[in-house]
């Protein structure tokens, strides 16, 4: 097996949510495999499963363990791999499936937020020297204890990229339903438009703030590897194949402004009680509280991986209430003017940010629970002001 043809494809979990798309998906690695590559698929949980497999957790249990939930979590893209390969063995080529721990994804041991901290694919490689398709399930690995653990919501993009950085991958594609990355999220701005390119760092600042199109560890190994990130459609839609967008390490453009608009509606903003800062961020430790950003007084936390916000004991007076983030990113967009710009149209909106933030690449606000609701309106309207023209 020559290294440099080794092709990554990730699928996500509208791409393989029945068996008809499955099947689809099945004659396209067959296609990337007939034409001489090296193929590895990581697949998502089909469509809802994963949601699904949370709420059943929560009939059966109001406190489901995090270990418990790993392991039911897990469940859902071992589903898809197992079904995968039985397709694309139908179609004549040889192909097998493997759990995270089987593919020798190693993390640290943080259930449901675990972090990937080597990868010994030897498994995988053995497959491919034997000429046959290895299926990977995303989203879970194990940890040094050799307890099975997950990767945070969304997390089968990471499981790829880290596996495309170990086999020495040139290419990494992330297939799904939409046609790449947007500058907004096109259900909430009419507007929006694809980007072709975007540098690891804009990628970032973008997907850390909530758009939900890449992981956000998925783009920092990606960065770490120098792997271009391929991200675009599974099949074709009605105008066809897309362009789709890459993620790569500069891309040139001629003044720097900002490219995109992203929301974010699953924070949980905490604030420290008499205890302060040091003991909240102490909490957040030890109960594996998912802490996305940490400010001077107060700490931004990711409901989507904090399974059980709505019930752990919080630190003494501390308090919590939901949040929502906007962030505008792009190199070299986050200036003064382009942040009063950004003042000028919250105002005109009456809405009151709690606070801003600006760098060189990105500017962001965030909304109290009383505006969570305006997300969608104040992303339009950043949209508008600062990256469409
Ligand atoms: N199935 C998991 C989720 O829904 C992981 C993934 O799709 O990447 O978040
Ligand atoms: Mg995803």
């Amino acid at each position: 097996m020559s290294s440099s043809s080794v092709v990554v494809q990730k699928y996500g979990g509208s791409s393989v949510a029945d068996v008809d798309r499955l099947k689809r998906v099945a004659a396209r690695v067959a296609c990337t495999r007939a034409a001489g590559h090296a193929v590895v698929v990581v697949v998502s949980a089909m469509g809802n499963t994963t949601n699904e497999l949370l709420n059943l957790a929560r009939r059966v249990s109001s406190e489901p363990g995090r270990r418990e939930l790993d392991m039911l979590l897990s469940v859902g893209e071992r589903i898809t791999m197992a079904l995968l390969s039985m397709a694309i063995n139908d179609l004549g080529v040889p192909a097998v499936s493997f759990t995270g721990s089987q593919s020798g994804i190693l993390t640290d041991d943080r259930h449901a937020g675990a972090r990937i901290v080597e990868v010994r694919p030897e498994r995988i490689r053995k497959a491919l020297d034997d000429g046959r398709v290895a299926i990977v399930a995303g989203f879970q690995g194990m940890s040094r204890s050799r307890e099975i653990t997950t990767l945070g919501r969304g997390g089968s993009d990471t499981t790829a990229v880290a596996l495309a950085a170990a086999l020495g991958a040139e290419v990494c594609e992330i297939l799904t339903d939409v046609d790449g990355v947007f500058s907004a999220d096109p259900r909430q701005v009419a507007d929006a438009h694809r980007i072709d390119a975007l540098s690891y760092g804009e990628a970032l600042a973008l997907f850390r703030g909530g758009a939900r199109v890449l992981h956000p560890e998925a783009v920092a190994w990606a960065a770490k590897a120098g792997i271009v990130l391929h991200t675009g459609l599974a099949e074709p839609g009605p105008d066809g194949w897309g362009r789709g967008t890459d993620i790569r390490s500069l891309v040139p453009r001629e003044d720097p402004h900002p490219v995109a608009v992203a929301a974010d509606a699953d924070l949980e903003i905490a604030r420290p009680g008499p205890g302060g800062m040091a003991e909240l961020l102490r909490w957040c430790a030890e109960v594996e509280a998912p802490v996305r950003f940490v400010y001077g007084s107060f700490a931004l936390l990711d409901r989507r991986d904090f399974h059980h916000v709505d019930t752990v004991t919080w630190p003494k007076g501390a308090t919590h209430e939901p949040g929502g983030l906007l962030t505008v990113a792009g190199t070299g967009g986050g200036t003064l003017p382009n942040l009063l710009f950004g003042e000028t149209v919250m105002k005109q909106l009456g809405i009151e940010a709690v606070y801003c933030e600006m760098d060189g690449d990105r500017l962001c606000w965030l909304l109290p629970s009383s505006e969570r609701g305006r997300l969608g309106e104040a992303a339009t309207a950043l949209h508008r002001a600062l990256v469409a023209p």
